[in-house]
């Protein structure tokens, strides 16, 4: 059994890289993001609380997403383990997952920090764009289409941004990581779990980084 926590910033490629991982190792990977815009497309009570938090780029509450982890991590596909991308997100968060795995006699095995400046971070995020007709994902700065306006897969000529990629809610996305983190990073380097991996490089690279680090032998 192996149980990974995944931490960087938002844009950091840290869920694409944990979706690899997870995939090779077949378990499962859990996204607190992921979870909660599920729950702002219901609509519900907890949605919507969660979505005045999600859309000014600050943290929904601790009781909250420690209630999702905990019964996420209870369900039959995570007996062999899992990747968390995007919790711990603050010390508390990481006290209280520890004293939750510690109950039922589990542990986290490794901690990977994915590094990304946050001027490339904002033009990943702030410059993404996709086709509204297939959901092709571009980007203003990395990556255009061919023609300009026309999408390279489906030929559509109209685009769309995400409402939570703007500018303003990616800086506070930023300053919300950058106060909480270091205190986790240390919480973690304390306990000798911690590996910080450059992110800046092509996806493949990041990767057979991590998968050194977590002595997982290539595929390829
Ligand atoms: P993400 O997709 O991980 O960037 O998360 C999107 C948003 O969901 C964040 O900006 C937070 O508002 C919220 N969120 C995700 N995970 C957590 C967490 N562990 N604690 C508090 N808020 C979270």
């Amino acid at each position: 059994m192996i149980n990974i926590i995944f931490l960087g910033a938002p844009g950091s490629g840290k869920g694409t890289q944990a979706t690899i991982i997870a995939k090779d190792l077949f378990i499962p990977t859990i996204s607190t993001g992921e979870i909660l815009r599920n729950e702002v497309a219901k609509d519900n009570e907890i949605g919507k609380l969660a979505k005045i938090y999600m859309e000014s780029g600050g943290l929904v509450p601790d009781k909250i997403v420690v209630e999702m982890i905990k019964s996420r991590i209870s369900m039959p596909d995570c007996n062999n383990g899992f990747i968390l991308d995007g919790f711990p997100r603050n010390i508390v968060q990481g006290q209280i997952l520890d004293d939750m795995l510690d109950s039922i006699d589990r542990k986290i095995n490794a901690v990977i920090e994915i590094i990304v400046a946050d001027e490339i971070i904002i033009k990943r995020i702030s410059g993404r764009f996709s086709c509204k007709n297939c959901g092709m994902v571009y980007n203003h700065f990395f990556n255009l289409p061919k023609l300009i306006n026309t999408c390279d897969k489906c030929g559509g000529v109209n685009f769309e941004n995400r409402s939570d990629d703007n500018l303003e809610i990616v800086s506070n996305r930023l300053k919300t990581y950058h106060n909480n983190n270091r205190e986790l990073v240390e919480f973690y380097r304390k306990k000798h779990l911690l590996s910080s991996i450059d992110g800046l490089k092509e996806i493949p690279l990041v990767n057979y980084e991590i998968r050194k680090v977590l002595n997982i032998h290539n595929k390829n």
